[in-house]
């Protein structure tokens, strides 16, 4: 199916997205940050489309923060944003087990950082593993059992830059040999932007490690899942088409975007160029593509 060419934003095509839309669902690196850098003029436009009664959502998949490490990380760049309105995926880990009843006795192990186990923690959850793990080592021996706790029910994968074979190990045993044990990815993004001079190899290739050694799939709960469309839809209770997704990446956010029939702009201030974007090959098409955030401000002569 040939799929419309996306459109350059434009005065009048900003008035109709405003128009017809009550929310935006920003991502995060890319459109409003580089790594720990803010990008110009983004606080404004936000004020904007706030004073104009729009609902403004963050939805990100980095995992490392919780949404309150995030609203600090807002407020330390001059934005006020509360946590109610972040949607980190270390917190869409935590909501897919409590939407699904996962049990209050298992546990959670994680391969990943803080931010997953605080989200776990406040919704009740034991985690184990993550930061600590970091410093243990695992070789076999003859006779040697590795031990693991059967009572972990899930296996939750994020960005961890001190992954080792010792929460390999752990984690494939858990998911390999704990009857029913769910494994779940929070992102599979490829690169991340931990600065904003240069990325890095993302959760991608953590949780690929974790299909190699256990042979399965995992439950992916960050961008593009359905679940985290999901649950942002019945949070706010705005229909999908009535939602702008403003985002960097197309096989995340634009694809997150329309996989649920809301509008999308791709922003060309992250990781995906204009020439990606026109490539023949790449079937992702957002409805809008523009430089940057602020552009919106801009183009209404704001
Ligand atoms: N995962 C990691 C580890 C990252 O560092 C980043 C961006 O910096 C991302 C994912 C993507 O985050 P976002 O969804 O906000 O673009
Ligand atoms: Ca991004």
């Amino acid at each position: 199916v040939a799929s419309r060419a996306s459109q350059l934003l434009s005065s009048q095509s900003i008035g109709d997205l405003l128009n017809s839309v009550e929310a935006f669902l920003f991502d995060c690196d890319g459109v409003i940050w580089k790594g720990d850098t803010l990008i110009d003029g983004v606080p404004q436009t936000l004020d904007m489309l706030r004073s104009k009664g729009k609902k403004l959502v963050f939805v990100t998949n980095n995992s490392t923060k919780s949404r309150r490490q995030y609203a600090n990380k807002f407020q330390s760049l001059g934005i006020s944003v509360t946590e109610d309105e972040i949607f980190s995926s270390s917190f869409a880990a935590a909501m897919f087990l409590k939407v699904n009843n996962f049990p209050k006795e298992k546990k959670v192990y994680v391969i990943g950082g803080e931010g997953i186990l605080e989200e776990l923690e406040l919704v009740g959850y034991t985690g184990l593993g993550g930061p600590e793990d970091g410093k243990k080592t695992a070789q076999w021996k003859t006779n040697c059992l590795f031990e693991h706790d059967k009572t972990v029910g899930a296996v939750v994968v994020g960005l961890d830059p001190y992954i080792n074979y010792y929460k390999l190990q752990y984690g494939t045993l858990c998911v390999r040999e704990n009857p029913g044990c769910l494994f779940i990815a929070t992102n599979r993004d490829a690169v991340g932007h931990m600065t904003d001079l240069q990325e890095w190899p993302g959760a991608g290739c953590m949780v690929a490690a974790m299909c190699g050694s256990t042979e399965k799939e995992p439950i992916v709960v960050g961008k593009p899942s359905t679940f985290l469309m999901d649950f942002l839809q019945q949070k706010f209770q705005i229909s999908c088409p009535k939602m702008c997704m403003v985002g960097d990446r197309l096989d995340t956010d634009i694809l997150f975007g329309q996989n649920a029939g809301c509008k999308t702009l791709l922003v060309l201030s992250g990781v995906t160029s204009q020439s990606t974007l026109q490539d023949p090959s790449n079937d992702i098409k957002p409805d809008y593509y523009t430089n940057k955030v602020s552009d919106i401000l801009e183009l209404l002569g704001a």
